[in-house]
């Protein structure tokens, strides 16, 4: 396998899950779009002995490139640089141009924050972080740190280490010229180009498709296929060599066939697909939810540009708010009750005709864990999309949480557009 590289996550308040990694997961994909094979990401943290021992782990699988994230600011904690000097046998020294520069940044910042720094405290910060080990390549600071690429002393084999700053934005900003480096550069040399494409089901089970890969085992020999189910989706993501590629047409031809009622994508997400679809239409779309209070509105607003399609939405949690805000008659309501496909229908159609929009959604159901019935028990969700060309509706027994219930309400309904603006099988 052609390049591979190891990542070091550092920070306490990512080891103990107060800040969520997103340095890791927007490193490995950029790391798969240069043809660099990942196989650890190991969370550290800010001690200087675990990082050593995650650098000694990374190095011992035989990985030509480690990259770090975070520890490199001015406090007395921030010991990433060190650190990776003492692993690469390097020692450090103050570089005093660079010194210059990281302390004309530090004046600027507290200039416009309007801070009042002891000036000897910011020197001392300012000093440290321009000790480097001798050597390595800088990375011009995005925010205040510097970062950098520091291969083995001469005489020493082992990966370079790359060490670049913790605040995500810095650490992206800083990509580019971490990969640019000539030092970087001689490390992934052996890189090869790793095709990835990605399959999407929605409502087949993880076992059917384990029972079909099983039955064309021998031609899948050269895809490296991952699957995930979330949010009632299947998703199928494969990776290959170019020399594979025959291979994976075939095995997307095989799912293509095998589960043509329920592929949706052969890239783009749900999201992705929805939007364009509204887009492409030139269609637009108002919401009216009850147990959802709102969740699709937010979804549908996520992406920047909706204000082309989504026109608005109301949350009508009371009866009296689906009535006096959507028309939702009060004899349906108190013959069918507000959990119905009834009043999913008329949610929608109000949604629509009170905004004047091409489409309205409709979403009315028990959340839990409290108000289920016999008849409706918790989990009941009605959702209805009222279109142009008629209406898509399904009645639903999702099994969790409140949370879960609510999420997976969005997402039928986010299924429903789909099929309703781009076709494809049936939700
Ligand atoms: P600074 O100069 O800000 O101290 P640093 O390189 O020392 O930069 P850290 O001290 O490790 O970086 O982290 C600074 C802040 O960046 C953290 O408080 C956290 O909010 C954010 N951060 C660090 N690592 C991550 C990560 N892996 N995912 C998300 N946020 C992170
Ligand atoms: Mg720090």
């Amino acid at each position: 396998m052609g390049t591979r590289a190891g990542i070091v996550v550092t920070g306490t308040e990512v080891l103990t899950g107060r800040v969520a990694d997103r340095n890791g997961p927007w490193l490995a994909e950029r790391l798969r779009l240069l043809g660099v094979d990942l196989g650890h990401v190991v969370v550290v943290g800010d001690r200087p002995e675990d990082l050593q021992a995650a650098l000694v782990f990374l190095a011992g699988t035989g990985v030509d490139l480690i990259i770090t994230s975070g520890g490199l600011g001015p406090t007395a904690d921030d010991l990433t640089a060190e650190v990776v000097a003492a692993f690469q046998g390097r020692p450090t020294a103050l570089d005093p141009e660079l010194e210059g520069r990281i302390g004309e940044i530090a004046e600027r910042l507290t200039a416009r924050r309007g801070w009042r720094a002891d000036p000897a405290a910011t020197a001392a910060g300012v000093r440290k972080q321009a000790h480097v080990p001798v050597g390595a390549t800088v990375l011009e600071p995005v925010g205040t740190a510097p970062g950098l690429v520091v291969p083995p002393a001469e005489g020493r084999s082992g990966p370079t280490v790359v060490v670049l700053p913790g605040p995500p934005g810095e650490l992206q900003g800083m990509w580019p010229a971490a990969v640019a480096a000539a030092a970087t550069q001689a490390a992934v040399a052996g890189r090869t180009e790793l095709r990835q494409e990605t399959v999407r089901l929605w409502g087949t089970l993880e076992a059917q498709l384990a029972a079909t890969m099983r039955e064309h085992e021998a031609e899948l020999a050269d895809l490296e296929i991952t699957t995930c189910l979330r949010d009632g989706e299947l998703e199928i993501v494969t990776r290959f060599a170019p020399e594979a590629q025959t291979a994976y047409d075939r095995f997307g031809a095989v799912l293509a066939d095998v589960y043509g009622s329920t592929l949706f994508s052969t890239g783009p997400t749900l999201d992705e697909l929805v939007a364009r679809g509204f887009a492409d239409r030139e269609l637009t779309v108002a919401t009216a939810e009850s147990c959802t209070g709102g969740l699709l509105a937010a979804r549908l607003t996520e992406r920047p540009g909706s204000s082309a399609w989504v026109l608005g939405g109301i949350t009508a949690y009371a009866n009296s708010a689906k009535e006096l805000l959507l028309d939702v008659p009060g004899e349906v309501l108190e013959r069918h009750g507000a959990v119905s496909s009834e009043v999913a229908a008329a949610l929608a159609d109000g949604a629509r005709a009170r905004f004047g929009a091409d489409i309205g959604v409709g979403i009315t159901g028990v959340a839990g864990p409290g108000g289920g019935t016999p008849e409706k028990p918790v989990g009941t969700v009605h959702v209805c999309v009222s279109g142009p060309d008629g209406r898509e509706a399904r009645h639903l027994r999702l099994p969790g949480d409140r949370a879960t219930v609510r999420e997976r309400s969005v997402t039928m309904a986010m299924h429903l557009l789909r099929a309703v603006l781009v076709g494809g099988p049936p939700a």
